[in-house]
């Protein structure tokens, strides 16, 4: 079996903070024997839990690295009782390219779990932290939100899962975090996510959508700060009281969640995230972007419930995710 080559410049296990990088060799025409250096974090003081927050999975979501940088920055290892292993941006190289894959491979990160150490740069990153950093932790945050072709409610998010002990203690933490909405998730492609990955070793797991259209909001990011600290105090990590508000119970029961789109155009939105929806009713219409003339396709909520995200930007292709329709459960 090959050696992932991916070698952490700090060490994982000692107390105190220490900023570093994960150092991937990637030879290349204009860097013979470089490297990509995905900047990391660790944070230790004593004996306790670790919990591993993640950003940058998707590299056009911003909530999660703007928190987790600020976190890196200042928490301080008096703070804690335990591990924090900060990775602002997972997919360095699509964070810097402000693009949800990779520019180098074309890889989306949260469908390369759980990686290959011969594989593409996203499939070696994938695979260092599969198997080298989600070991370590107790409890595992992966931040997203809608990119640059999604915008969603906030909301974090456990998933349903057979151990149903282990469903609980990730619904406890997706309580914690104290999104104003809580989604108990659907997901349409589960293969190669990062989720399915840290699920199936036995962790707590936590994501998140909060926000999207390519950029944060100043209370995304006040939603992203607040829920980090409210996560490690949860685990037992960081002191002090969480800041907690009502979370409204989201459920995503099925594939009639998703209104997509059956032919390509000029996306008018009928209802705003947030508005409630009836089954039937129309959460809006494409016209047609090349002729005049044409009426418009109406396109249908399946299922009643709230609109959680919708379409950016304002051309929608064919097969586009228009909506998302979330039924409230509490
Ligand atoms: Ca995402």
């Amino acid at each position: 079996m090959t050696e992932n080559p991916i070698t952490p410049t700090i060490p994982l296990d000692a107390e105190g903070a220490h900023h570093g990088f994960l150092r991937l060799p990637y030879s290349r025409d204009d860097s013979a024997w470089g490297a990509v250096m995905i900047p990391i974090s660790v944070i230790a003081s004593g004996a306790g839990p670790t919990a591993l927050l993640t950003g940058g999975n998707h590299g056009d979501e911003y909530e999660g690295p703007i928190a987790l940088q600020e976190l890196a920055a200042t928490l301080r290892p008096g703070d804690i009782t335990g591990r924090v292993i900060v990775l602002p941006m997972m997919n360095l190289p699509a964070f810097a390219a402000g693009r949800r894959c990779s520019p180098i491979d074309g890889g989306n990160m949260n469908r390369s779990f759980p990686g290959r150490p011969d594989g593409t740069v996203t499939q070696k990153i994938a695979h260092y932290i599969a198997s080298r950093l989600v070991p370590l932790a107790d409890i595992v945050l992966d931040y997203h939100s809608g990119g640059r072709t999604l915008d969603f409610l906030p909301f974090a998010a456990a998933h349903v899962l057979e151990d149903k002990a282990q469903e609980a203690a990730c619904v406890a933490a997706m309580r914690a975090f104290n999104a104003p909405y809580s989604m108990k998730m659907l997901e349409i492609d589960n293969a190669g996510m990062f989720d399915t990955e840290v699920e199936a070793r036995g962790k707590t797991f936590v994501t998140t959508e909060l926000g999207g259209a390519g950029t944060a909001t100043a209370a995304s990011v006040a939603i992203a700060r607040r829920g980090a600290r409210n996560l490690l105090i949860h685990a037992g990590i960081l002191g002090g009281e969480p800041e907690t508000a009502p979370s409204v119970m989201l459920d995503m029961p099925d594939a009639r969640c998703f209104v997509t789109a059956e032919r390509p155009g000029l996306l008018e939105p009928l209802v705003d995230l947030g508005a409630e929806v009836r089954a039937g009713q129309p959460v809006g219409r494409l016209w047609p972007a090349d002729r005049s003339g044409i009426a418009p396709l109406p396109c249908h909520a399946a299922l009643d419930g709230i609109l959680a995200a919708r379409h950016v930007p304002g051309l929608a292709q064919m097969g586009d995710c228009l909506a998302v329709v979330a039924q409230v459960s509490g």
